[in-house]
């Protein structure tokens, strides 16, 4: 059953897109909506009068608009023999009708498949928006497969996890949530608490003071498991989730010619940072994304983790505007990565600028100093925290991976559990703990029934918002946005 709210959402256009990625052998371009047969009956030949639904059909794509101009201008047909409106080839294609209510959308869905690459889809898919399609939004079918009732929220946000998935584990945590592991756990939790809820609105509506003090009694650890429970999963974004969806993040900070774009380069082992023997090379923030494997000695979990490597603008006494504004990205880039690394250059050593460097940084963020140059001759002995490496030579770079990961173990340590991924999920599911634990000390406080329901009614809300059964249409834009066309 729909909620209220998304029924009035229910389009009746029809909707087109290229649905594959770019540089495939085959591709695919998908309409969904009411118009979707009849926009296949002009695109596709022979259109089957018998078609039936989810079965393929071999045959091709064709444009009205190639056609007429082609003979207009009279050079693919010399002799004037073709009628005028003769359709151009565009390919050969597969096609098959997904009809409604058996679809991904629900709707009416065409899919066409033909040869990839970027020219042939693009002209398959204007021969549908020819035909009476409408340039499908980014993650609209999605959002209607959500509208038609085809999958909760929470699998409507895995599908775009899946899609952007980086490694295995990324993906398999996708498809448990993809399958309604999370929005079936989240569904009985909302259930118990909508019983917890109806408790408390039944002595709002018919006190009773011996039945009442009962009900109390009973809904306190009740109260409790659930808050706890959910609270605890809406942890596991920070215990695992994040670092799985998104991989860790690392700042490097430090001076100028302290070997940042140096170490980075020696992580991933590759020239993907320009370095520069002169200060100053670095004006904005670079980031680079490298996969941490097995061979780093890392622990089960963080096998094929995702490790981006954020250089920050070196600090520098008489920086130009420029670096100054690069340097202000840095800071705020620094805003929600996992762990900081302090390189220095151990021919200088720790300094002032250092100090003032970890004082900019936000406050509760972890840092490992990293002792960089250890191969100079001119290299001072590190101070016993300190890592000593060589961006230079490679030495010391395995200690340094290390250490970073059993420094981020806590993060990584997610045997098979259910994981929150998305921001949003976790964010959602913190304020329904919130306001538990409101209506808990409410409860203990012995305060009025109606403050309690309250609570205890918006921590509902908030786990509708969870699965897609409370929601408002800015928030569906939201999520949506962040999808790709054709997803
Ligand atoms: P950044 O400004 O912190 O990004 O520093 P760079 O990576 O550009 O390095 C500054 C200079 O130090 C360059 O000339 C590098 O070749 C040199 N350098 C960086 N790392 C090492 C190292 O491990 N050993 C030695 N001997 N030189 C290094």
């Amino acid at each position: 059953e729909l909620p209220f709210m998304t029924q009035q959402l229910v389009s009746s256009r029809t909707i087109a897109a290229i649905a594959t990625g770019s540089g495939g052998g085959v591709g695919i371009v998908r309409v969904s909506g009411p118009q979707a047969l009849q926009i296949g009956q002009k695109v596709c030949a022979p259109w089957p009068s018998d078609l039936l639904s989810h079965h393929l059909y071999l045959g091709h794509a064709h444009s009205q608009r190639l056609g007429s101009q082609a003979s207009a201008s009279g050079t693919s047909d010399p002799q004037g023999t073709a009628p005028s409106s003769l359709p151009a080839r565009i390919d050969q294609v597969l096609f098959a009708v997904m009809r409604a209510p058996h679809s991904y959308t629900g709707e009416d869905v065409l899919e066409i498949h033909g040869h990839g690459g970027a020219i042939t889809l693009h002209l398959i898919l204007e021969a549908c928006l020819d035909a009476g399609a409408d340039s499908a939004a980014p993650g609209e079918f999605t959002r209607r497969a959500f509208l038609a009732g085809k999958l909760d929220l929470t699998a409507a946000e895995a599908v775009a996890q899946l899609v952007s998935a980086q490694s295995v584990s990324a993906a398999r945590q996708a498809q448990r949530q993809l399958h309604g592991e999370l929005g079936r756990v989240v569904a009985e939790l909302r259930r118990r608490l909508t019983v917890l809820l109806g408790d408390f609105e039944g002595m709002l509506d018919f006190p009773d003071l011996d039945a009442d003090t009962e009900v109390l009694a009973r809904a306190q650890p009740e109260l409790a498991a659930l808050s706890a429970r959910i609270s605890s999963l809406a942890s596991t974004f920070h215990r695992g989730g994040k670092a799985l969806s998104r991989g860790l993040e690392l700042a490097l900070l430090g001076k100028t010619n302290a070997g940042k774009s140096s170490l980075i380069n020696a992580l991933c082992g590759s020239e993907r940072v320009l370095v520069d023997a002169r200060p100053g090379t670095t004006r904005d923030f670079v980031e680079v994304r490298t996969q941490w494997g097995s061979e780093t000695g890392s622990s089960q979990g963080a096998q094929d983790l995702t490790v981006t490597l954020i250089d920050t603008a070196g600090e520098r006494e008489g920086a130009t505007d420029l670096e100054l504004a690069g340097m202000r990205l840095g800071r705020q880039r620094w805003q929600g990565v996992d762990l900081a690394l302090l390189v220095v250059d151990g021919t200088v050593g720790m300094g002032p600028e250092e100090s003032a460097l970890l004082a900019l940084r936000p406050p509760a963020l972890p840092y490992l100093v990293v002792w960089n140059k250890s191969d100079h001759q001119g290299c001072l002995p590190p101070p016993a925290e300190a890592i000593a490496c060589s961006a230079l030579c490679g030495w010391g770079l395995p200690e340094l991976r290390r250490q970073v990961l059993q420094r981020l173990a806590p993060q990584l340590e997610h045997d098979d559990e259910l994981l929150i991924v998305s921001e949003r999920q976790a964010l959602t599911l913190q304020q329904c703990t919130e306001a538990l634990k409101q209506a808990q000390s409410a409860l203990a406080l012995k305060a009025e029934v109606e403050v309690i329901a309250a609570e205890l009614r918006t921590a509902a809300l908030r786990l509708g918002e969870l699965t897609g059964d409370e929601i408002t249409p800015g928030v569906l834009d939201s999520i949506f946005a962040r999808f790709c066309i054709g997803k």
